[in-house]
């Protein structure tokens, strides 16, 4: 499947950062990842941290698929609400999520300083009413995420009409993170290189073969690798590798980036923003001072249904953009389009399915993909540790 097109922003602005050669030998390795994008480089990373021998497969270049078109904001907040999700999984388990994507954050900008990736920002995250009818739900919500310690404010009319133009009653502001998913991704890969990794582009796998105590991979052009372990992290089309696969639903959602832009006017604390309505816009900024905004999502057809809606779907944005930062004049430098997946409950599939026991499976699925990649990461460094995972039980598969 085609998972993205149009023009992204990060491989426009670094350029093909760098290109991994395809497999010419056979090998033998601990632990094997198939998947190059930035669950597979967080995942890597930490097996070659652990200790073990690793090598990466990829049927693209490195970092190109989802990976490449990712907004990368880095939020905390699940695409459920605190109070929904406790509904549905019990408020501990809830909590559990919530405070696990909360404090992975300051874990993430330590990778990012220790694998020099200078695109991590802090930055405010405004969540808004996008209607009036979401006023009660998010001050719930407000509620009880204060209840529990979480550090956050609710701006109030008075208060968004100093920061913003756009009307809203209310909002909750917290502390999120914003990088390059698609220069990390490069960054983590080139340090899993430096410590005698291998990784490979352009790898088409056609056959696994998941044995009593290993796995052996043959590639379309006959190379063979054995591994004990092998990881799964190919994004949304992961699930043909499980034998029992849950339930997703893939959406297509559309962005654009401006050029850079002169004047910031109601928009001066170049927040992340999004909001109550689902479908939900998202807007950041970007390092070199450009605006991007997202959202309007569709459920996913084919690739070429998703790719017929660009102009329309760049139009409605560019209305929302209007509405949002009426005092910005908006000049678009370009437009995209990605396929992404959501699950019931808005929580990933990670772990080793008990059908599958050599397998560990990284489906970093929903709005903030990335924050549960390098959670997935964590979990697998205590698999092969051998230890057990806080997430382990409300991210396994079969629940
Ligand atoms: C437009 C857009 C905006 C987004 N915004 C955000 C955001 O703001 N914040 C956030 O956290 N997340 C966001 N996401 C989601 C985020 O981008 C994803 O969670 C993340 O990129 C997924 O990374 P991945 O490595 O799991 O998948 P991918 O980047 O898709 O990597 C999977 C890799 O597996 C490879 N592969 C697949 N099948 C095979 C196979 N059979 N053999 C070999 N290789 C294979 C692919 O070529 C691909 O390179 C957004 C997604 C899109 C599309």
């Amino acid at each position: 499947m085609d998972l993205r097109s149009g023009l992204p922003f990060w491989p426009m602005k670094d350029g093909l950062i760098r290109t991994y050669n395809p497999l010419d030998a056979d090998l033998d390795v601990d632990l094997c990842v198939i998947g190059g994008g930035i669950t597979g480089a967080f995942l890597a990373r930490a097996a070659v941290l652990s200790g073990q021998s690793c090598a990466v497969l990829d049927r693209r270049n490195i970092a190109h698929g989802s990976t490449a078109a990712s907004t990368a904001l880095l939020q905390y907040e699940i695409d459920q609400h605190l109070t929904d999700l406790s509904d549905q999984i019990g408020e501990g388990n809830a909590l559990l999520a919530y405070r696990s994507t909360r404090d992975v954050l300051t874990r993430i900008e330590a990778i990012c300083r220790d694998v020099g990736h200078s695109d991590f920002e802090w930055k405010d995250s405004v969540y808004f009413a996008s209607d009036s009818k979401d006023v009660q739900p998010l001050r719930a919500e407000f509620e009880l995420r204060r209840r529990h310690g979480f550090d956050i404010e609710m701006l109030e009319r008075d208060d968004l009409r100093k920061r913003f133009d756009f009307e809203t009653e209310c909002a909750i502001l917290s502390r999120a993170a914003q990088i390059d998913a698609y220069g990390l991704a490069h960054q983590l890969f080139a340090d899993v290189a430096e410590r005698g990794g291998r990784i490979h582009g352009r790898v088409q796998v056609d056959s696994i073969d998941e044995r009593s105590y290993d796995v052996v991979i043959r590639t379309v052009r006959g190379r063979r690798i054995g591994c004990r372990k092998l990881v799964i992290a190919c994004g949304y089309e992961s699930l043909p590798f499980l034998k029992s696969p849950p339930r997703v639903d893939l959406n297509s959602t559309y962005a654009f980036v401006t050029e850079p832009l002169e004047r910031w006017d109601g928009w001066s604390g170049r927040e992340m923003l999004w909001e109550s309505a689902r479908p939900y816009s998202y807007a950041r900024t970007t390092p070199d001072g450009r605006g991007i905004l997202g959202g309007d999502d569709v459920p996913f057809r084919s690739p070429a249904a998703r790719d017929a809606l660009i102009p329309s779907r760049q139009a409605r944005l560019e209305s929302r953009w209007k509405e949002l930062f009426p005092r910005i004049p908006l000049e678009v430098a370009s437009t995209w389009t990605g396929t992404f997946a959501e699950t019931r409950d808005a929580l990933p599939f990670i772990g080793t399915p008990p059908d599958q026991p050599n397998l560990f499976f990284a489906l970093c699925y929903g709005g903030n993909g990335i924050v549960f990649s390098a959670i997935a990461a964590e979990m697998l460094t205590a698999a092969l540790r051998g230890e057990s995972h806080p997430c382990q039980s409300i991210f396994r598969f079969g629940r």
